[in-house]
């Protein structure tokens, strides 16, 4: 577990403790909100300062829309997903948009729950699930954000065959497809790295941080192959 020790009384304390467990006295700076376009530009060229900007602030702002828009980048990537596998059902599962995201929307409020218990564990010490949760949107801004920038960008060179097989995007304009694909691949890789980055604030174990990580990628992956389950079954 990551320490912070009591500059009062010299106990030791949780990395996310706002006042000593011992004595009371505050161990750290108290930062009110969440800044998002701060934390943009932290994330980016001070990495774990904002990390730690984001973890210390004591209002969780932007939190809920962040998680909003991951369900949809997530829900977007379903559907890409299944129209490579299977072209005639894409139209018609297009229309249970509103499902795929409530799904994927309380799937990553239960991998919340699944972190939070997982980090208890490691760390021995009360981990809230609000900072759980924090961690998951967080880390995945920039996959959440520019991923839904970058859908506009792919919608408006492929239109409705991005979510086409027959043509494929690489057969449209194969450049203009590995060129976006590329860029889904870049900021999803900085996403996990910062998911890592985060857990490596909170663990100050870079194994069990990258481990935990990529457990996340296979429970999204499983989360994936259930929903197309599901889907296959309209
Ligand atoms: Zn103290």
């Amino acid at each position: 577990m990551n320490k912070i020790f009591c500059s009062i009384c010299d106990s030791e304390n949780f990395i996310l403790n706002l006042k000593c467990s011992n004595c009371g006295s505050l161990i750290r700076e108290n930062i009110r909100t969440i800044n998002i376009g701060e934390t943009f530009q932290n994330f980016l060229l001070n990495t774990d300062f904002g990390i730690k900007k984001v973890l210390y602030s004591e209002k969780k702002n932007y939190l809920l829309l962040l998680i909003s828009l991951l369900s949809i980048k997530l829900t977007i990537l379903t559907f890409f997903d299944i129209s490579i596998l299977d072209q005639k059902l894409i139209t018609t599962l297009l229309k249970l948009n509103l499902l795929v995201f409530s799904y994927w929307f309380l799937f990553i409020l239960l991998l919340g729950v699944i972190f939070k218990v997982l980090i208890e564990i490691i760390v021995r010490n009360k981990f809230y699930y609000k900072d759980s949760l924090t961690i998951i949107a967080f880390s995945f801004l920039y996959f959440s954000v520019v991923g839904i920038i970058l859908f506009l960008l792919e919608l408006m060179l492929f239109g409705k065959f991005f979510f086409s097989n027959n043509p494929s995007i690489f057969q449209i304009n194969l450049y203009k497809a590995l060129a976006v694909i590329s860029l889904e691949m870049i900021i999803f890789l900085y996403s996990l790295f910062l998911l890592i980055r985060f857990l490596v604030f909170i663990l100050h174990k870079k194994f069990l941080a990258t481990l935990l990580s990529v457990a996340f990628l296979i429970f999204i992956f499983i989360g994936n192959e259930i929903l197309k389950n599901i889907l296959g079954a309209y």
